[in-house]
């Protein structure tokens, strides 16, 4: 079995689950370029909790996790089976204490993306919260005790953005971003492609920019997750490097 690339996406606004665009069309040719996947892992921004827990049900529920969108957004359903079987090897892979939880689904910083990669929702899919009281260097251990599940086929995938303030989202700003929100998003870069992790892991002491791009970790821990899960020989490719109204970026990172 060939060993699976780790993949980042900058999720951006939910309507990007129904819309055709630049960034949507990359997300369908990763998809295309990377080996299918047994299972898929997602760790989103959007199940930000007190601890680390995991989902293990057979088929979890879609979770509609936006506010004042259209109607069609909330009736996409992502029913892809879930896999209590890798759930289970997952929880014993990491030495942090976790716990089952199916009280949440797969919400849209999965499925936003998945529509576009995999839309025949065939491939097990389920989540891992984001331990909202977990430093750093947390994080990204726990992407390192799951990377041998690369070998046995199971996308490690991450779903957030670089920059991410949704308090200064300018409406006008399509496909733009404030100054500010390029610089913390070019400091990333520089680090990811040099394999500076440690830097990344540091990023509130690189720029004063962080304050303004990271306001809460919810968005950006994601990303830990696939630096700790990659490995040294990975080649690091980059799409979708672009900022959109203002303070979100969409770059994303493919490790493999
Ligand atoms: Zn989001």
């Amino acid at each position: 079995m060939s060993k699976m690339p780790v993949l980042f996406i900058g999720h951006g606004s939910p309507m990007n689950a129904i819309e055709k665009n630049e960034y949507t069309r990359n997300w369908s040719s990763i998809a295309e370029k990377i080996p299918r996947p047994k299972t898929i892992i997602s760790f989103s921004a959007h199940w930000f909790t007190e601890g680390t827990n995991i989902m293990n049900e057979g088929y979890p529920r879609t979770v509609h996790d936006m506010y004042g969108f259209p109607k069609k957004l909330y009736e996409i359903i992502y029913d892809a089976p879930g896999s209590p079987e890798i759930a289970k090897v997952a929880k014993s892979l990491i030495s942090k204490s976790t716990a089952y939880d199916t009280s949440w689904g797969i919400d849209h910083g999965t499925w936003s993306v998945l529509v576009h990669m995999y839309p025949d929702r065939t491939i097990p899919v389920f989540q891992i919260s984001i331990d909202a009281y977990a430093p750093p260097e947390i994080h990204y251990t726990i992407g390192r005790e799951l990377r041998s599940l690369r070998d046995e086929g199971v996308l490690l995938f991450g779903s957030g953005n670089i920059v991410h303030n949704l308090r200064l989202v300018d409406w006008d700003m399509k496909g733009k971003g404030f100054d500010w929100a390029y610089e913390f998003d070019d400091c990333i870069h520089e680090h990811i492609i040099s394999k500076n992790h440690e830097k990344v892991l540091r990023y509130g002491e690189l720029t004063d920019a962080a304050k303004l791009a990271v306001p809460t970790t919810d968005h950006f821990y994601p990303l830990f997750y696939i630096l700790g899960a990659s490995d040294h020989n990975d080649e690091v490719h980059v799409f979708n490097k672009s900022c959109e109204l203002g303070s979100l970026s969409m770059t994303s990172y493919l490790l493999g």
